[in-house]
């Protein structure tokens, strides 16, 4: 049919705390025609969200399932611990590019281990099975990776690859993100068409974008991820992640 390689489109942070913006995305994205979505989901958003408490956004989830989307683990409660950098430069990163959402980044293995559970138990109550678990702000420590394994997870994905555990494959695939702060968005302007330039030249097999809530409040990041979306759907396959973990089978 022409088109070349794979993209995902990833939602993240689907929790009752972004219930109108998160509609919104989806909303837009459907004008884009079908895509199926990875939609990262947090079950107990700052230990105040808890997903098994909310029948309205559990029915929204449910629908989107139905529909092809595939529900993804994102965290538990997507807040960092206080406290735990091994380093100042963790700590520059943390408070400058993950602001405080690293939940995984610094945790034992014990952490992650419960962090896990406690999850697992809200998905199961919902009914829900996730197959793959990507980290707040894409980063996790190798403990906590170890515990995602010994939990049974298929796949994870970080800034620069997507991990199928199945095969033992790395997938070299830089995320695509629209960091939506007010204050950078003219640089975002400028980057935005050297985005499609790179995207344009690369012939690696996966493409993926992520879209968060917070593109929504500001126009203009968020209509770049649109145009860039249709782009990429003339030219690849739309999957979520467990549809492209199973093309690597
Ligand atoms: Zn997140």
């Amino acid at each position: 049919m022409g088109r070349k390689g794979y993209f995902t489109v990833s939602i993240h942070d689907a929790s009752p705390a972004f219930s109108s913006e998160l509609r919104e995305i989806v909303g837009e994205l459907d004008s884009c025609g079908t895509i199926p979505k990875s939609i990262l989901t947090v079950p107990n958003y700052r230990e105040q969200y808890d997903i098994l408490k909310d029948q309205k956004f559990l029915s929204w989830l449910h629908s989107l399932r139905e529909r092809g989307d595939e529900i993804v683990h994102h965290g538990y409660s997507h807040l960092a611990g206080e406290g735990k950098h091994t380093s100042f430069y963790n700590y520059l990163y943390d408070r400058f590019f993950a602001k405080g959402s690293g939940e995984f980044q610094y945790l034992s293995y014990r952490e992650a281990e419960n962090r896990i559970s406690l999850s697992k138990e809200i998905f199961h109550g919902v009914g829900i099975d996730c197959q793959g678990f990507v980290a707040p702000a894409w980063l996790m420590s190798r403990e906590a990776e170890r515990a995602l394994v010994a939990g049974g997870y298929r796949y994870t994905a970080f800034v620069e690859l997507f991990r199928d555990y199945g095969t033992g494959t790395d997938v070299k695939s830089e995320v695509v993100r629209f960091a939506s702060r007010p204050q950078l968005r003219d640089y975002l302007y400028r980057l935005y068409d050297s985005y499609l330039i790179k995207i344009k030249e690369k012939r690696g097999e996966l493409i993926r974008v992520a879209l968060h809530p917070s593109d929504v409040r500001f126009g203009k990041p968020f209509q770049f991820a649109l145009r860039l979306i249709g782009q990429l759907k003339k030219e690849r396959i739309p999957v979520t992640y467990l549809d492209f973990a199973r093309t690597l089978a």
